[in-house]
């Protein structure tokens, strides 16, 4: 039996491509091999690849001018990479802080450049995203990085910044929910666990002027354009995973793209909102303009409750959903493949409970 699944990352992912990749699990396409048994090099697995990376293009409508790297070492990789690639040791660099995952990145980019926090949502405890106007950059900065999605905090740009500097996006946690204009952006990344497919793989999209200017001592994995001149087969790649990815690619385009996955995530934050607005027992701490579709956090108004809401949401086949360990209280993460459905059975749930404890 398949439960309800708000994990949030590695999480929920689309039943039928799992039921595809059981079904080709042993037999992969009538060669009586896995496709983790064959060399990444072979010319079956360099067509997996390359439309893999196709479907990715046309479901993000990646400008001709961007390379699409297919890594390993997830967004944590990218926090020290992006500074690697993009900087000397004298560059400055701008940040703008919204959350855990923000400070990861910067924290990581200290080793290697002048951080200027340009923007900090400390004052409002993390529930907003600083105004733009607000912003102090740097003039000549390398890039200014954000996290167009806090995956902790729940909250979520209701902007893509407009600056100099070349953009640099931390996208693991909401690429792909809606469709975005790639053209804006100089480096996108994203690990894969969320709303691509398993862990093991990261995704960068690269504008091409930005290639070619790793600081000496770069290790060859982490040098985008060495990595891009080899069609991220530099080394081994994690086949399995690029290999699903490519699965999941192929059910977002049966699904209509990703304009019908904004209409889809759209609805489902929409109710669950508005189940914990309408409660008077449950509370969302994000300034509303600021809400993530990806992922809700919310606490009850007894958090001596916490323990009976989960259990019993086990028990109704309502899974993950504790807050993370930094935080506590409850998280929702509601990724693409999480259903309609799945966030009526949740938000049910929650009025119910509410009804037997409120
Ligand atoms: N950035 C964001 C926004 C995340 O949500 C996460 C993982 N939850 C990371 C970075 C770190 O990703 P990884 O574990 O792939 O290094």
């Amino acid at each position: 039996m398949r439960v309800f699944n708000f994990a949030p990352g590695p999480a929920a992912l689309p039943l039928e491509v799992l039921e595809q990749a059981r079904d080709e699990m042993t037999d992969w396409r009538g060669s009586g091999m896995s496709v983790m048994e064959i060399s990444h090099r072979s010319k079956a697995f360099m067509a997996v690849a390359a439309e893999a990376e196709a479907d990715l293009r046309e479901l993000l409508a990646i400008p001709g001018d961007y390379k699409v790297l297919f890594l390993q070492g997830g967004a944590t990789g990218q926090f020290s990479a992006i500074p690697m690639n993009l900087t000397h040791a004298d560059s400055s660099v701008d940040y703008i802080n919204t959350g855990s995952w923000s400070k990861k990145a910067l924290g990581e980019a200290r080793h290697y450049c002048k951080v200027n926090v340009a923007a900090d949502a400390a004052a409002s405890n993390y529930t907003t995203v600083p105004p733009r106007s607000a912003w102090k950059l740097t003039p000549g900065a390398a890039y200014l990085h954000y996290t167009p999605n806090e995956t902790i905090g729940g909250v979520e740009f209701p902007f893509v910044p407009q600056v100099d500097a070349p953009l640099v996006a931390d996208m693991s946690s909401t690429i792909l929910s809606r469709p975005i204009d790639v053209s804006r952006f100089g480096v996108i990344y994203a690990g894969a666990q969320k709303n691509i497919g398993p862990s093991g793989l990261c995704v960068v999209i690269v504008r091409e002027d930005l290639l070619g200017r790793a600081r000496h001592g770069t290790p060859s994995v982490w040098d985008f354009k060495a990595v891009a001149d080899e069609g991220s087969m530099l080394n081994t790649p994690p086949t399995f995973a690029w290999y699903f990815a490519g699965l999941v690619f192929k059910w977002l385009k049966k699904q209509g793209g990703l304009s019908a996955m904004e209409e889809r995530n759209r609805v489902k934050a929409e109710l669950l909102y508005a189940t914990i607005d309408s409660s008077g027992f449950y509370r969302n701490p994000v300034d509303p303009a600021c809400r993530s579709w990806m992922n809700v956090p919310f606490v009850l108004a007894a958090p001596a409750l916490d323990r009976s809401f989960l259990a019993e949401a086990n028990q109704a086949g309502l899974v993950n959903l504790a807050g993370h360990r930094s935080v506590g209280g409850m998280r929702a993460s509601l990724y693409n493949a999480t259903s309609i459905e799945a966030v009526r059975a949740l938000t049910e749930f929650m009025r119910e409970f509410v009804r037997r404890h409120g």
